[in-house]
């Protein structure tokens, strides 16, 4: 039995790992079990898989919980001391699903316990990718990323020496406006930018995908995770969601891993690690997709590709300050404040307010300080803009 602490339980990630612990009640169990605000169905998934701790975003919303579950023996925990305490009980995996920076905190306690910690933030590794990992390692803990691309990759290099790899790809569906002119970006709505074509994912990340800010993020994950240079880290174009991520090396092999766009697939690979399990995932039919195309991504009507590679290559602070001004660029269209193309353009304000880049990005003060200054900046532009 393994015993599985799911933070975002409520989420698209919770979902899809519920699914596969249903497909295998011999072989999970649910140890903790989180949400952010949405009591209603945390309360019904507490009553179906027993948890022994529950967190939940605030006071008022644990108070609901507690009269909802009078019989629940376990822990009721609330907010980010909550989320810190719970991610240091003991467990076999932690699945870490919680949106954007706010998942940090939890995430390095779990990095601590010595684990598996499947993490589907990629906003952990991208503000915090050499702290992160530090704490990981220091602990024998094994980071597995649960986003498709980097699992992709992951699997390629499982127990291969990376010292010939030449490139390390990930693919991009190119998002809902691949084929949009600016002056149709100039008119996204929030409902038109979270309907993915090929995925099902929560808003933050839909709106990610639909700027291409997804995959600069995904870059700056894959550095720090597989820690390889940025020249050598590159994004195609692809989408039919089929190949998620290529290696290729000097003797001119490339591998590439397939799957149909199921999270499912990168979420049973890293529960069951290092075995495999059925995810209930439909097999490929490469027959029926026919044709598999490929092409580089327009950097110029999707600017916040490149500045998630500039920052990746500036390192130091600047890609947590991508990571802050990005989220509260993105709460803000999603809230009708701004526009969808005024969402890089407040991201490449505010990096280019940035002087001093000499901070200690392996200090837990050095990167929140940079979030916050980040996210008053981007304040102060809605502010200006309004
Ligand atoms: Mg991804």
């Amino acid at each position: 039995m393994r015993r599985i602490s799911l933070f975002g339980a409520t989420g698209t990630i919770g979902d899809n790992a519920l699914q596969l612990v249903d497909l295998h009640p011999e072989r999970f169990t649910i140890e903790v079990m989180s949400a952010h605000q949405n009591v209603e169905k945390l309360v019904a998934l507490a009553r179906h898989y027993q948890p022994k701790c529950l967190v939940i975003g605030d006071a008022e919303a644990a108070a609901q919980v507690k009269q909802s579950l009078a019989d629940f023996s376990g822990d009721i925990l609330i907010g980010e001391a909550g989320l810190v305490e719970a991610a240091q009980r003991p467990c076999d995996v932690t699945v870490m699903a919680i949106v954007g920076f706010a998942g940090l905190k939890p995430a390095l306690a779990a990095a601590q316990l010595g684990h598996i910690l499947a993490l589907a933030n990629k906003e952990c590794l991208v503000a915090a990718g050499p702290l992160l990992m530090r704490q990981a390692s220091q602990h024998n803990t094994t980071v597995l990323p649960i986003d498709s691309e980097h699992n992709a990759i992951f699997q390629l290099l499982d127990g291969r020496r990376a010292d010939g790899l030449e490139k390390m790809i990930l693919t991009a569906s190119g998002g809902p406006f691949r084929e949009a002119s600016r002056s149709d970006l100039e008119n996204v709505t929030p409902s038109m930018a979270v309907a993915h074509p090929n995925w099902d994912m929560g808003a933050k990340i839909s709106v990610d995908s639909a700027t291409l800010m997804n995959k600069g993020l995904e870059l700056i994950e894959a550095h720090y995770l597989f820690q390889v240079a940025p020249e050598k880290l590159d994004v195609l174009v692809h989408p039919q969601s089929v190949v998620h991520g290529l290696v290729s090396f000097s003797d001119g092999s490339v591998l590439a891993q397939k799957g149909s766009p199921d999270m499912r697939t990168p979420l049973a690979h890293c529960m069951a690690y290092p075995e495999r399990i059925n995810a209930g995932v439909a097999p490929l039919d490469l027959a029926a997709i026919g044709s598999l195309t490929f092409a580089k991504p327009d950097r110029d009507l999707f600017p916040c590709l490149a500045l998630a590679e500039a920052a990746m290559r500036a390192g130091g602070v600047i890609p947590t300050l991508l990571n802050g001004a990005n989220e509260e660029a993105v709460a803000a269209f999603l809230a009708g404040r701004i526009g969808f193309l005024q969402i890089a353009d407040l991201v490449a304000d505010v990096l280019a307010q940035f002087a001093d880049n000499s901070q200690d990005v392996a200090s837990l003060e050095a990167i929140f300080a940079a979030d916050h200054w980040a996210r008053e900046k981007a304040r102060i532009w809605l502010e200006k803009a309004a």
